[in-house]
Formats: structure tokens, sequence, C-alpha cells
């Protein structure tokens, strides 16, 4: 079988150049997207992915602030720190850098930011719009995942896509974009019983769980195209017998990209573009602010 390795970079090339452009617009018309990154103790993981979002960010034209607080911060603290950031016009988006520590409600902090700010998409109005197929700010990774299946050109009318994880960030808005493309979707999860069998029949599969080699290629459809979003730390040998850190995703890439007609590589897939729309949600966001604005100023 013939496979198409679906590089995140090539899939994001367009939308980077779309947003350069809409946060140059926006700078001329003196709105200066600014995205405030919030981070609670010292992660050396959350570190990493900080300094691509601030690379990304400062590309596009986007000002990146990171804040750090103690791990120690209580949540009402936090939350009046998000409570000022909501109301500090210099602050355009907002994101919650995970994960936080176990003290902390991250459903208390998600929710305390300004739905308008919510670059993330997961403050329950934004997610709520997504039911409705009607969203400005919608979740990234998951949109992310939508924009890589439509690079295969696969007409998404009718196919039959398979998810696995259903999670509030991932699994579940996944599910409703899909459905907003009239595909046919299964959602799959611990609960499910034989998740071959679902994954087996399906035209695209998603897989978003955490565990590596969930997915084999002995489980997929020859043709299919295997999107996978999970982001795993696992233990490998090197050649002189030195233990190392890998990143690797939720599928067994080297049985699946035998069978699969497009697969992404983790890290490479998923990741960059997810990276992408969470800018394009920051520059969404001000246009938002700016319209709401100029229609304060008229009535
Ligand atoms: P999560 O909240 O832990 O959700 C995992 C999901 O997998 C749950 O819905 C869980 O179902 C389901 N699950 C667990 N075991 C399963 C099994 N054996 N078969 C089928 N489903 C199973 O994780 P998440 O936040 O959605 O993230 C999932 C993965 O994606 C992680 O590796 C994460 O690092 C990665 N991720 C990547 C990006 C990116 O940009 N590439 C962004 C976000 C997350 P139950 O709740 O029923 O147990």
């Amino acid at each position: 079988m013939s496979h198409k390795i679906i590089k995140g970079r090539e899939v994001s090339r367009p939308i980077r150049a779309e947003i350069k452009q809409r946060a140059a617009t926006l700078r001329k018309a003196g709105w200066i997207p600014r995205l405030a990154s919030l981070e609670v103790g010292n992660n050396p993981a959350a570190g990493l992915y900080i300094r691509n979002q601030q690379r990304v960010a400062e590309k596009l034209e986007i000002e990146f602030e990171n804040r750090r607080y103690p791990h120690e911060i209580s949540t009402r603290e936090l939350l009046a720190a998000i409570r000022a950031m909501n109301v500090d016009p210099r602050v355009t988006g907002i994101i919650l850098q995970r994960p936080l520590p176990r003290h902390i409600d991250l459903g208390d902090v998600q929710s305390a930011i300004a739905p308008s700010k919510d670059v993330e998409g997961m403050h329950p109005t934004n997610i709520g719009k997504v039911v409705y197929d009607d969203f400005v700010l919608g979740p990234c990774t998951s949109l992310a995942s939508v924009e890589i299946l439509k690079s295969t050109g696969l007409e998404l009318r009718g196919l039959e896509v398979v998810v696995v994880g259903h999670s509030e960030i991932v699994g579940k808005p996944l599910g409703l974009h899909l459905m907003a493309e009239l595909a046919t979707v299964t959602i799959c999860h611990h609960g499910t019983r034989n998740l071959a069998t679902h994954t087996r029949r399906a035209d695209a599969v998603f897989v978003a769980v955490g565990k590596p080699g969930l997915i084999t290629g002995d489980m997929i459809k020859p043709g299919a195209a295997v999107i996978d979003i999970g982001i795993n730390q696992v233990e490998v040998v090197d050649d002189a017998g030195n233990a190392k850190n890998k990143t690797v995703g939720d599928v067994d890439f080297g049985s699946a990209h035998e069978v699969a007609g497009w697969i992404t590589p983790v890290p490479g897939g998923v990741g960059p573009v997810t990276l992408s729309i969470l800018m394009r949600n920051v520059v969404a966001a001000v246009e938002q602010q700016k319209a709401a604005y100029e229609r304060a100023m008229l009535a």
C-alpha cells in the first residue's frame, strides 16, 4: 500500500500565511494581538510548549507574554489574576498552560477566562457554540485534526470516521466538527467493547487517548487516513545501550504506515497545526473585540 506521511508544517503553511496578513491588518488599525500565557509552577514539558508558542507567535506578529505563578498559588489568587487579564485591554488572548497543580480546579479556572479572550476555545460558552456549528473560537486540536483530514482531499460528506477518545478537549468537539461536515462519526472510548471492529471499517481514524501503541496496522482499513493526536514520552534504548526519552503518538507508526493511505507522524503531525489554529484564534479574538468596540461606539 502506498502511503503519504502528512507533515503538519505543510498543512500549516497557508494557515500561517493568512494569520500573518490578518495580524498585520489589525496592527495597521491600531489593534495589537497579544497572547498572555498563564503558567503555574515550573514544568519542563510545559516550558517546551511555551517556548514553541512564543516562537510561532512572534513569527506571526503576535505579541507573547508568559506569566508564571508559584506552584503554591491558590485557586482564588489565580482567579483574581485571570480577572485582571480579562479587563486588561492590552491582553487580547489568554492561554492556560497545562498541567495545573492538583490543588487547582481546572474547570473553575478555565471558566473564569472571558469567552472573548478564550483562544483555546475551551470556555463552556465557546464549546457550546460548537454544538450549534456557529463559533469563532473553536477548540484548537480538534479543528487542527479536521484541517489535516481535509488536506488529504477526501470528501468528508458520508465518510466513515472513527474517533478514539472522548475527552472534552479533543474527542467530543472533534466528533461535533466532523458531524458538521456530514461525516458519519463513531466515537470510541474506554467502554467500547471491540475497538478494532470499529477502526477497521473506518475511512479515517483519529486517535486521542494517550496510550502508545494503542492502534496497530491490523486495526486499520487499507488506504484509510490515520490521524494520531496522542503525545507520549516513552523510554527507548539507543544503539549504544543508553536509555533516552522519545516522543510517540498513540498509533504504532511502523505497522500502521504500511496499511494507511495517509498518516500523521508524532512529533511533526497534529502538533504544529494545533499551534497554527491557536494563533488563528488569537487573531480572530482581536477581530471580534474590534468589531464589538466599533458596534459600541456606534450605539
Ligand atoms: P484525556 O483527557 O486523558 O482523554 C483520553 C481519552 O481516551 C478519554 O476519553 C478516555 O476515555 C479514552 N480512553 C482511555 N483508554 C482508552 C482505550 N483503551 N480505548 C479507547 N479510548 C480510551 O486526554 P486528552 O487531553 O484528550 O489527550 C489525549 C492525547 O492527545 C494525549 O496523549 C495528549 O497528550 C494528546 N494531545 C495532543 C494535542 C496536540 O496538539 N497534538 C493536544 C491535546 C492533547 P475514558 O474517559 O472513558 O477513560
